[in-house]
């Protein structure tokens, strides 16, 4: 049957599962718990179900997350195929693991828990955290592990019993798993809308602004309307701007060119200018594109403050080239700032960056998910309150929350290893099974 695509909800992304809601599933045949077949544009996958959440009140719906949806080419609020799929329990499972990674011991016994219940098939990649990414400073940051051969062949789901298998395998032959790494690269971020906390209200304005006209440019023609040129998203540092139009960037398989817009007010004399119209023409050969400006308000300050010669050619340079956008097609610029008034009145006017967007500081509700999403790939113990840590940091953004559970993980890592050194050691495989980040972890961070 055909489903509407939705994100899923935060917490199960990157774990091999959809939700699907009870009628539907019951129209399928399915429980919780069955394996079903998803088809997109670009292929199809196996994926374990759970039902969805109770106040979910639409129907006919399957949440994916942001990974499966850009595997398989299933676009949000479209229709994806969806039955229901047979899965044979798998005696014996090799993987590959990419080059490089230095993990001594036996890593089988591990991979299996973290493998666990999750349908996969021989040649497929599966980027499993590992649960070290964020003391590695990148919380999104997943391991690709190549599945090489499955006894019995087709889709299987490992379970407990399942004999796992580390082959030994070169970097070579590992290709799709570095493609997956190079996923993670500036220009297409690997960023996902499960990955964006408590800003659902913005991220719906950010999609009807951005992705609507992109995705359907006709209802925009047939309305007679002209879609957004520039969207200015404005709102304190560290809260999520960045994110959010990265997410939209990779949702909708668009070009990603970054401007800083400090950097680029500290070139020599006519560079500025030149580094605008380079972005922007690239901008333009790879449609659809976003052009990312950051900190907008130091290209682009209000003219009765200290503007100079620099300042004024930059931003003639900057409005020339948006409105040249005109007939340049799908091309939409993003510019952040911190400060929304400090910013030259001529850059907001129709036709440039004349929708504005606020992202403010999350309240307790955008904290906790804020947290969710940064614990998500963490080997976290139970008795930690992650309710209770959104109630205790008023005032925190989404960069302070990311830096406060990365924290909790050092200390979790220093505790098994005191004297680890990230750069050169090897990790052992029991180091990672014993890892977990603790309540005292969490007290401890955030006491710092
Ligand atoms: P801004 O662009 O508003 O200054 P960023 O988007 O660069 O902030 O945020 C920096 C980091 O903080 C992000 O990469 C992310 O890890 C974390 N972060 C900030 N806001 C959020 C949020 N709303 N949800 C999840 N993570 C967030």
């Amino acid at each position: 049957m055909r489903l509407i695509v939705k994100p899923l909800d935060r917490q199960s992304a990157g774990k091999g599962i959809a939700a699907i809601d009870r009628e539907a599933m019951a129209e399928l045949g399915i429980e919780n718990g069955d394996f079903v077949a998803i088809e997109g544009e670009k292929g199809a996958t196996v994926v374990r179900v759970r039902q969805g959440q109770a106040g979910e009140r639409q129907r006919g719906i399957v949440g994916i997350d942001g990974q499966t949806r850009k595997t398989i080419g299933a676009r949000l609020d479209r229709l994806a195929s969806v039955e229901e799929a047979d899965v044979d329990p798998a005696n014996r499972l090799s993987i590959a693991l990419p080059d490089g990674l230095q993990i001594r011991g036996d890593l089988a016994p591990y991979l299996r828990e973290k493998l666990a219940n999750r349908a996969v098939r021989a040649g497929q990649t599966v980027p499993l955290s590992l649960g070290l990414g964020s003391v590695m400073g990148r919380s999104n940051r997943r391991i690709p592990i190549r599945i090489v051969e499955t006894d019995p062949e087709g889709t299987v789901v490992i379970t407990q019993s399942t004999d796992v298998e580390v082959a030994e395998q070169s970097a070579e032959s590992v290709d799709d798993a570095r493609d997956v790494e190079a996923a993670d690269s500036p220009e297409s971020p690997s960023v996902t809308y499960e990955d964006v906390g408590g800003l659902d209200d913005e991220l719906d304005q950010v999609r009807e602004m951005i992705e609507l006209p992109m995705t359907h440019p006709e209802l925009f023609q047939a309305l007679g309307i002209e879609p957004p040129q520039g969207v200015l998203l404005h709102g304190p540092p560290g809260t999520g701007k960045t994110l959010i139009a990265k997410a939209v960037a990779n949702e909708i398989d668009a070009n990603f060119s970054t401007i800083s817009g400090p950097e680029i007010m500290s070139k020599y004399h006519g560079e500025s200018e030149e580094r605008l119209r380079e972005v922007f023409e690239e901008a333009g050969e790879n449609e659809p594109s976003i052009i990312f400006i950051d900190e907008i308000d130091s290209i682009a300050p209000k003219r009765d403050d200290t503007q100079g010669e620099v300042e004024r050619r930059v931003v003639a340079q900057l409005l020339s080239l948006m409105d040249g956008l005109e007939d340049r097609g799908q091309v939409t610029v993003i510019g952040t700032t911190n400060r929304v008034d400090s910013i030259d009145n001529a850059l907001r006017r129709g036709g440039r960056f004349d929708r504005e967007i606020e992202i403010g500081v999350p309240d307790t509700e955008g904290r906790h998910e804020v947290l969710q999403i940064h614990t998500r790939e963490m080997p976290i113990a139970d008795d930690v309150d992650l309710e209770q840590y959104a109630d205790n940091t008023h005032g925190f953004v989404g960069a302070d929350l990311e830096s406060l559970v990365r924290e909790a993980a050092m200390n979790a890592l220093r505790r098994v290893r005191p004297d680890l050194d990230l750069e050169g050691d090897e990790i052992s495989a029991e180091t990672l099974e014993t890892l977990e980040v603790t309540e005292k972890d969490l007290r401890s961070a955030l006491r710092e």
